[in-house]
């Protein structure tokens, strides 16, 4: 079974995630904020992250560089959720974000693009390249 650490300040957005993706046979960790949630996913070693980018303490997108930095993090696929990105914004893919999804998403792509990147499993992201090589695109 995937566990899936979810990201997420805001706990009516956060319920749904967890039910959304515990209904597709997922276990999910859910921590209110980045600082949180970089600190759980170096004690749990979640299989995938899901994080939302306007967060306090930590946004996603120090999160995600936090991941990207660990040695033992590193290669662990990233979700991006956010209402606050205009489709072609580079920061995420620059960060090492695999995909970002815009609120409101669509439940089936959730689903889709979690289980890619659990098929997919860990992966290098190269700074100096393109970032991830999955390439899932900004999708609204
Ligand atoms: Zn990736």
């Amino acid at each position: 079974m995937a566990v899936v650490l979810v990201a997420e300040d805001d706990q009516d957005i956060a319920a749904i995630l967890t039910r959304l993706l515990t209904r597709a046979g997922h276990t999910v960790l859910h921590t209110p904020d980045g600082m949180a949630a970089f600190e759980r996913a170096v004690a749990d070693r979640p299989d995938v992250v899901l994080t939302d980018l306007g967060m306090p303490q930590m946004d996603g997108l120090e999160l995600t560089r936090a991941i990207r930095r660990h040695p033992e993090l590193a290669d662990t696929p990233v979700v991006m959720l956010s209402g606050h990105l205009h489709p072609g914004d580079g920061q995420p893919t620059a960060a090492g974000v695999c995909a970002v999804l815009l609120k409101p998403c669509p439940n089936d792509k959730l689903r889709a693009v979690v289980q890619d990147l659990l098929d997919r499993g860990p992966h290098a992201h190269d700074e100096a390249s393109t970032g991830c090589p999955a390439h899932w695109p900004v999708t609204a």
